[in-house]
């Protein structure tokens, strides 16, 4: 790929280049929806615009085309994925949707005497789903602690997995601390029990392009808005021996064999059996645009541009009286995801302060309540990195953080 230039990949989000109103914007709240960048605009605009139509039920040129593009879109999202069977990509909803389809399909294995492994820094989507599943099944939640660093407790694994553990379900990059989980002891751990491993990739899977298989897991869930794609779509990548066993969790048209009211319907082949229904057609054209964008990306370029900007943030906040960084505090094993408190403001309050000046962040638990209390917070607030942010981000952010010590002071 071309060395990575910051703000020739700014240059490509209109929303960025013309902000809305003509106001400033410095848009730090990526890990809760990334912009689009004009490449994913075209591309949908394109597809509504000139091969607009149902998928997969008629045979006139549209449907054919939208068939394909519908089709085109998995085979790019399979190849960003390293996932060579492309029948093993699932559109869903969003990361949501795919995790409930495990807990849901999966889970219907599973039941008294059995558990399920999560953790204390889930995302409530990675956790609410779970605890609908030990309420229906009778199944058991373990939970790994978090370290004082915002980090998977992974020397608690071998005291809490056990051949009763079936399914190990964590998080690839914390939305709340910014850690990137290590996902070599967890397999380890869920392989000498025989039991499954779900990552939800949300925060991780926009930060470059990724090889499922090799890391061992059986799931993997993500959400397209977080990865410069249109929101209502995502996805979940599922073995196919494991997938084509899973029963159906949705039913509806688009995921059948055949149906009949006397001798009861067959299902279609994965990965349609999990799309019932008029998928997100435009969305899904979207999402395979933006990871073809995102592919030619020089990763390694972006990794340096963004442990600067957020080095630039930690250094930052060390340095303002009263700020407290909830997560790590240094740069190792870690994206751009910067959460803290600052001592007699409320999160709300610093973040409607700062967006006054034209900074978006986001502030309050940010669905991951287990994790505030045991920090012992009410929320925090936090600023995440996409390649597109830049030193002028940085800086209003830094100066609008200082400008609100002083005055709520
Ligand atoms: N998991 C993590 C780690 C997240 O950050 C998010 C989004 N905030 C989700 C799951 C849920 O994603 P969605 O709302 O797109 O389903």
């Amino acid at each position: 790929p071309k060395p990575f230039d910051p703000e020739s990949c700014r240059s490509q989000f209109p929303i960025l280049t013309e902000p809305p109103g003509g106001l400033p914007l410095h848009y730090l709240d990526n890990a809760a929806t990334a912009q689009l960048p004009a490449a994913v605009l075209t591309a949908v605009r394109r597809h509504e615009t000139m091969s607009r139509a149902n998928v997969a039920r008629g045979v006139h040129r549209l449907a054919e085309a939208a068939t394909a593009a519908y089709e085109d879109a998995r085979s790019a999202v399979a190849g960003y994925l390293g996932v060579t069977d492309a029948d093993e990509i699932v559109f869903t909803g969003g990361t949501t949707a795919s995790i409930n389809l495990v807990a849901y399909s999966f889970g219907e294995t599973l039941g008294p005497g059995d558990e399920v492994l999560v953790s204390e820094l889930e995302h409530h989507s990675n956790l609410v789903p779970w605890q609908l599943l030990a309420t229906r099944r009778g199944v058991a939640l373990k939970v790994l602690p978090v370290t004082e660093e915002g980090r998977l407790d992974l020397d608690r694994l071998p005291s809490l997995v056990s051949k009763r553990t079936k399914l190990l379900a964590l998080t690839h990059c914390s939305n709340v601390t910014g850690a990137i989980t290590d996902i070599g002891p967890i397999v380890a751990a869920a392989k000498s029990v025989g039991a499954r491993v779900l990552i939800d990739g949300a925060q991780r899977a926009p930060h470059g392009p990724l090889d499922l298989p090799a890391l061992g897991i059986d799931f993997y869930a993500l959400s397209g808005h977080k990865l410069y794609a249109p929101n209502g779509v995502g996805v979940l990548w599922g073995r196919r021996e494991l997938l084509s066993k899973m029963p159906p969790f949705m039913g509806g048209g688009g995921m059948i064999a055949q149906v009949d009211l006397e001798t009861g319907t067959s299902f279609a082949d994965i990965p349609r059996r999990f799309e019932a229904g008029t998928p997100p057609i435009a969305q899904a054209v979207g999402l395979g645009a933006a990871v073809r964008w995102a592919q030619a990306l020089d990763w390694a370029g972006i990794a340096q541009h963004e442990a600067r900007l957020t080095g630039r943030i930690l250094d930052g906040l060390g340095a303002i009286k009263g700020a407290r960084v909830i997560g790590p505090t240094g740069l190792q094993g870690r994206l751009g995801v910067v959460s803290f408190t600052l001592d007699g403001v409320h999160p709300h309050d610093l973040c409607q302060w700062l967006d006054r000046k034209g900074v978006a962040l986001r502030g309050g638990h940010h669905c991951a309540q287990p994790l505030a209390k045991r920090f012992g917070i009410a929320g925090t607030s936090r600023a995440s990195l996409a390649p597109y942010n830049n030193d002028a981000d940085i800086d209003a952010l830094l100066a609008g953080l200082e400008d609100a010590r002083k005055r709520f002071a």
